[in-house]
């Protein structure tokens, strides 16, 4: 199989997209396949969940960004997550100003993961929340975009921004073939009255573009960054763990589908 780069995105904060990103990258890297995850937020927290020092990187995505050819010695390997990461650090802040300088600003991600991409199956990006030129690197380089979102009243304002710069982006011609590969339903409760409605009015606009598999809201998925672990890793048997095994084989099915 081709790799596959897939940016985990949502403009809206704190909807499980690192979650989601080191989750599905422990659980791909179960079922055999070979995962790079990037950790393109400044904030660091999915190099942090993932078990890796962010403050002691010698390298990380800043790197890369200005010198694609430092790829290979950043990459790391997160023991606990069986999987590699690109890791990130509040340096990376700095990499949003002094890009706007740079020529083909957009494409610096995309430049710098074709020279290892032939190494993995997947490779996962992790966004941050702002729509920035780092965010549009991830966009950039994808092949496509998994949406983490919460059933809540304002959840369909930050899908419809989010559509809005796809949009953008394929119109550019910079990367037209982009496509959402699908949208998750995170810390999913099926007893509330607005989850349920309005992940009902998801099932009928999204149709199969919203994944069947959702994540609930589980206690061991939100314990584990704290231990440096992937929730895979702290409670393979847990309700969030296993939901998320459940939603890499479903992806893992439709990208098959695809190709
Ligand atoms: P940001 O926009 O800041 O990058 P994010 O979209 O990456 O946030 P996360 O950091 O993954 O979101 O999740 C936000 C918070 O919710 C974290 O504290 C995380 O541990 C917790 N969380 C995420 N998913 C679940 C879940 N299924 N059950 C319980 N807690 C969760
Ligand atoms: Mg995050």
């Amino acid at each position: 199989m081709s790799c596959r780069i897939i940016a985990i995105a949502n403009q809206k904060g704190g909807v499980g997209k690192t979650t989601t990103t080191v989750n599905l990258a422990a659980s791909l890297a179960r079922m055999g396949k070979d995962v790079l995850v990037v950790d393109l937020d400044p904030q660091g927290n999915a190099t942090t969940g993932s078990g890796v020092d962010k403050n002691q990187l010698e390298f990380g995505v800043y790197d890369i960004l200005f010198d694609e050819s430092s790829v290979k010695k950043a990459i790391l390997h997160s023991k606990e997550g069986q999987f590699d990461i690109l890791g990130s650090n509040r340096s990376l802040v700095g990499a949003e100003i002094e890009l706007v300088q740079e020529l083909a600003r957009e494409m610096k991600l995309k430049l710098a993961l074709n020279t290892v991409k032939d190494k993995y199956d997947y490779i996962l990006i992790d966004s941050p929340p702002t729509l920035t030129l780092l965010t549009i690197n991830g966009l950039v380089a994808a092949d496509f975009i998994l949406v983490p979102m919460v059933c809540e009243y304002y959840a369909l304002e930050g899908i419809s921004d989010l559509i809005a710069t796809i949009n953008k982006i394929k119109k550019s011609k910079i990367n037209p073939s982009l496509e959402i590969i699908g949208l998750v339903r995170t810390m999913f409760d099926s007893r509330n009255n607005l989850s349920k409605e309005v992940s009902g009015q998801l099932e009928e606009y999204f149709e199969s573009d919203l994944f069947k598999t959702t994540i609930p809201r589980n206690i061991k998925l939100a314990e584990a960054p704290s231990h440096g672990l992937p929730g895979i890793a702290y409670d393979k048997n847990s309700k969030g763990a296993q939901s998320y095994l459940d939603l890499a084989k479903e992806l893992n099915k439709k990208i098959k589908k695809l190709s």
